[in-house]
């Protein structure tokens, strides 16, 4: 049972404990909700049939009972609070870590492929979702069948024709949830879809706010995220509408059920087979059988999206990692391309193709070429970022996508273009280059990445706050930081994206000479745009359309006279 809740549930072990019972405690609460309703046929019995089946009546037993009961009521109710609400946050909170901690070690062609928003839906608003319905729903609902099953074998006891008259309703009931459940399951998709595009259309309108204005779009803008919050509502209360209609079915098809009973009832107590303290006996406990369906209904559009919900985590979790050895023994420290092809999804055109080149031990290598050439593919597959689709790349021999992708990204200093900074002080954000570094670390490494004349002037200096993404600083200030942060690293291979020309010649002399002091000794695979910086580089090579056009050391290729040469005229003319 606890596995199968596991599985089923997409819970940890103790989450599915916790489930179970949670169940009994609503089992538990069932019955003694019950038993009032059998002590009070027991009394009925004993006061209008003297020779009736409980003998003769004994106030002691009622007393005694009532006490026994009051304490069996609190009982039920601490456990189904235990069991049931307070775990419930605690496996939530589980459930996020467990999927945050998955998402952590996918691979990237995982966030290639999906929307990042939905990520965060199903993180955040997925479980919220599951909390309500594992507290409110789903013990309750094992809890409704098991007692519904308990009281149709107990009742049939007394009266099996009565039992039925009053039963017949669960498996009407229980056709019509599974017939709902078909149309559910539709919209639920479509609900997500749309709240997807409304959720990305609101972001969109946080982060581009400045183009909205200067380009005066804001009309345009609110015209189209309030048709996508229109859109949203359709469908929400096209859901709500779904689960009203079945909740009224569900209240006509009990109020059915009540009739039923009360005109087989007064047939057969008219007809003297069955007796009156019988009749009202199932007449009192109507509304504690039919009184956990109704209260189900409640939760009905939960308890529907569930099994959808479930899937999108299940999905993630099923998502294939790249996994690989711990301990590699690497032969030195050269990258060898051999053949590589590489496409980003599967279907698409290659985007490199029979890529071979070796990016030597402590020596620089250019990746140079046209936009779109290829460039950060390759030097982002050296770190095993994706899996190649054919041929291998090797790190001292090894091939990479052998080892373990934590283990491999250990050797290796990553500064691109598109730096990522946190909200935290200055010098948190270098600081996570190495954890343990102290502060006079961090600031002797922002010395020689040249960030210490600019956070100086900062408000607080190292303290200071630099904002979302660290947009209180300009682009040049930022690849300092992730400079320093790759300098602290102190990795022994380099993977740099050389800054975009937009920086001003003073940002691009600091860059320079914090990217000499990166990359002093190591082995370096850089993405070079001006084709002055690496005039004293050891490897050019050039990447066109995912094809290496040709390579070689710089002087070497220059007298080649093919691409590179051309490069390097186009750039000096300007
Ligand atoms: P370069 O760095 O030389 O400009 P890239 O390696 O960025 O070139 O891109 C090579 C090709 O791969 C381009 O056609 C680009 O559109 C495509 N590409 C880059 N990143 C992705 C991605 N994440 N998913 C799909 N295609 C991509």
């Amino acid at each position: 049972m606890i596995k199968y809740f596991q599985k089923r549930f997409v819970m940890s072990r103790k989450g599915a404990k916790d489930l179970t019972g949670g169940i009994f405690a609503s089992v538990l609460m069932g019955i003694t909700t019950g038993i009032p309703v059998g002590m009070l046929y027991m009394l009925m019995q004993q006061l209008m049939n003297p020779d009736n089946r409980f003998g003769a009546l004994d106030w002691r037993v009622y007393v005694v009972s009532a006490v026994v009961m009051g304490f069996a009521i609190f009982w039920a109710y601490y456990l189904q609070y235990n069991n049931t609400y307070v775990p419930v946050y605690n496996e939530s909170a589980e459930r996020r870590i467990s999927l945050a901690e998955r998402l952590r070690k996918l691979p990237l062609s995982f966030f290639g492929r999906k929307n990042m928003s939905d990520v965060t839906n199903i993180i955040l608003q997925d479980a919220t979702d599951l909390e309500i319905t594992f507290s409110h729903a789903v013990p309750q609902l094992f809890g409704a069948f098991i007692i519904l099953v308990l009281a149709a074998i107990g009742l049939s006891f007394i009266s099996w024709q009565m039992m039925l008259s009053m039963f017949w309703v669960a498996p009407a009931i229980l056709l019509l949830i599974i017939i709902s459940k078909k149309f559910q399951n539709r919209i639920f998709a479509k609900i997500m879809n749309v709240k997807l595009a409304m959720n990305e259309k609101i972001q969109e309108g946080m982060e581009q706010i400045q183009e909205i204005k200067a380009y005066s779009c804001e009309q345009r803008y609110i015209d189209e995220l309030s048709e996508s919050i229109h859109a949203y509502e359709k469908v929400q209360l096209q859901d709500e509408l779904k689960v009203g209609i079945l909740n009224q079915l569900i209240a006509a098809v009990i109020k059915l059920g009540l009739l039923t009973l009360i005109i087989v009832g007064s047939i057969r107590v008219a007809q003297g087979t069955e007796t009156i303290t019988d009749f009202i006996l199932f007449l009192v406990l109507t509304p504690v059988i039919y009184g956990p369906i109704l209260a189900l209904t409640e939760h009905f559009s939960t308890l529907f999206h569930l099994d959808a919900r479930l899937n999108r985590m299940k999905r993630i979790n099923n998502e294939p990692l790249q996994h690989g050895i711990e301990n590699p023994k690497y032969n030195g420290l050269s990258i060898c391309f051999d053949k590589v092809d590489f496409t980003y999804n599967e279907g698409n055109a290659a985007v490199l193709h029979d890529v071979s080149f070796t990016a030597n031990e402590g020596e620089v290598t250019a990746l140079v070429g046209p936009s779109g050439g290829g460039k950060s593919t390759t030097a982002k597959l050296a770190a095993r970022f994706w899996d190649v689709n054919k041929g291998k790349i090797t790190l001292g021999g090894v091939d990479i996508s052998t080892v373990d992708p934590e283990t491999l990204l250990k050797n290796f200093s990553i500064v691109f273009q598109d730096v990522v900074l946190f909200n935290a002080s200055v010098m948190e954000n270098i600081r996570i280059g190495r954890k343990d570094a102290t502060d006079e670390e961090v600031m002797h490494i922002a010395r020689l990445a040249q960030c210490d004349e600019f956070v100086n002037k900062l408000p607080e200096g190292y303290q200071t706050l630099i904002g979302e993404n660290g947009s209180t600083l300009s682009g040049g200030e930022r690849q300092r930081i992730s400079i320093a942060r790759a300098l602290l690293k102190d990795a022994p291979i380099i993977l740099l994206d050389e800054a975009t020309a937009s920086l001003d010649a003073e940002n691009e002399t600091k860059i320079q000479l914090a990217i000499s002091e990166l990359v002093r000794g190591k082995t370096v695979i850089v993405i070079a745009h001006r084709m002055r910086t690496i005039i004293n580089v050891d490897h050019i090579v050039v990447l066109k359309g995912g094809r290496v056009e040709e390579q070689g050391a710089p002087a070497e290729l220059f007298d080649q006279n093919g691409h590179y040469t051309r490069m390097v005229r186009t750039q000096t003319k300007i």
